[in-house]
């Protein structure tokens, strides 16, 4: 059972996989997509199984998703989605299969979790820190026990989000340095969005695309899809299929509030 955080894994990983054929890959998110990718050029035959009901749910309205779903099946990538793994099952300790949480029991030679960012929280544990998924730290990153005890990157938790990029990271680690030297600056929220590129399929996203009230505008121009989404008259998100490379135009669209019709984008979808 493999998660791959440094070069060592993923040495590891290729050597133990080379005379096998089946892997399953737990999370079908950005990361687990692009393994999928590249453990299918290994030669591998892999399955992608995702809890939640279609995959990058965060980057991708449901049909686009099915679309990329689609994609990854023409590529011979596999996908199970709206089933959890409930258990890895184990014979002679080597590692035989899973089993999902409908009882049904896939064979499987190597597994590979891609199920998102845990912290390492233990030393804050044992020093009766607060935490939750994170140490918990305020905007300006500092804990509320003490004064003297800052948490950034992975491992700080602001309100209820833990962020796990190493732009988001670095910023934090930034502040906190000045807030502990007596500044007083705060960090906020990075805005969301993520570029996949996996052989011909290329999808670039940014901000919301669903919730209550939100609509939809979309253009379709061959191969190439490009949608905004709007609520309450502000453009909330976008997604770019195929063509992404008015991704600064989606990026000021939805975080700075340009108007589309000053941006190429907009020109292209006719707005
Ligand atoms: C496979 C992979 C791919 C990634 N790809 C991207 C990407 O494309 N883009 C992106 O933005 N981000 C990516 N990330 C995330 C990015 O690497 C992290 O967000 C970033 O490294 C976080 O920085 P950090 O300093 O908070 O934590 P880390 O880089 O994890 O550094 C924490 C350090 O603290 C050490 N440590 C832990 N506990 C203790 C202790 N008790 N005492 C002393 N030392 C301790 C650890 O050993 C480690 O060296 C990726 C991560 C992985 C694993």
């Amino acid at each position: 059972m493999f998660a791959i955080r440094s070069v060592d894994d993923l040495i590891n990983f290729k050597d133990y996989v080379k005379d096998k054929k089946k892997l399953i890959i737990v999370g079908g998110g950005i990361l687990g997509l692009e393994a999928a990718n590249s453990a299918k050029k290994l030669g591998l035959d892999v399955l992608v199984i995702e809890s939640f009901d279609y995959l990058l749910s965060r980057q991708l309205d449901k049909n686009l998703s099915q679309k990329l779903e689609k994609g990854l099946n023409d590529m011979g990538i596999n996908t199970q989605t709206g089933k959890s793994t409930e258990e890895i099952l184990v014979d002679n300790n080597k590692v035989v299969g899973i089993k999902l949480s409908d009882g049904s029991k896939i064979d499987a030679d190597a597994i590979m979790i891609q199920a998102g960012v845990r912290s390492n929280i233990d030393v804050a544990k044992n020093s009766n820190l607060k935490t939750d998924r994170g140490i918990l730290v305020g905007e300006d990153l500092k804990t509320e026990e003490d004064d003297n005890i800052y948490a950034a990157g992975d491992v700080a938790q602001i309100g209820n989000f833990t962020i796990g990029l190493w732009t988001a990271s670095q910023e934090m680690g930034k502040i906190a340095g000045a807030n502990m030297t007596g500044s007083h600056n705060e960090y906020e929220k990075p805005k969301p969005f993520s570029t996949l590129n996996l052989g011909d399929i290329k999808v670039f996203s940014a901000g919301a695309n669903s919730g209550d009230g939100v609509e939809e505008l979309k253009v379709e121009k061959g191969d190439n899809i490009y949608k905004l989404f709007k609520k309450e008259g502000k453009f909330v998100g976008g997604i770019l299929w195929s063509d992404i490379k008015h991704q600064t135009d989606v990026k000021k669209i939805v975080f700075e509030g340009v108007d589309p019709k000053d941006t190429k984008l907009g020109k292209e979808m006719s707005l």
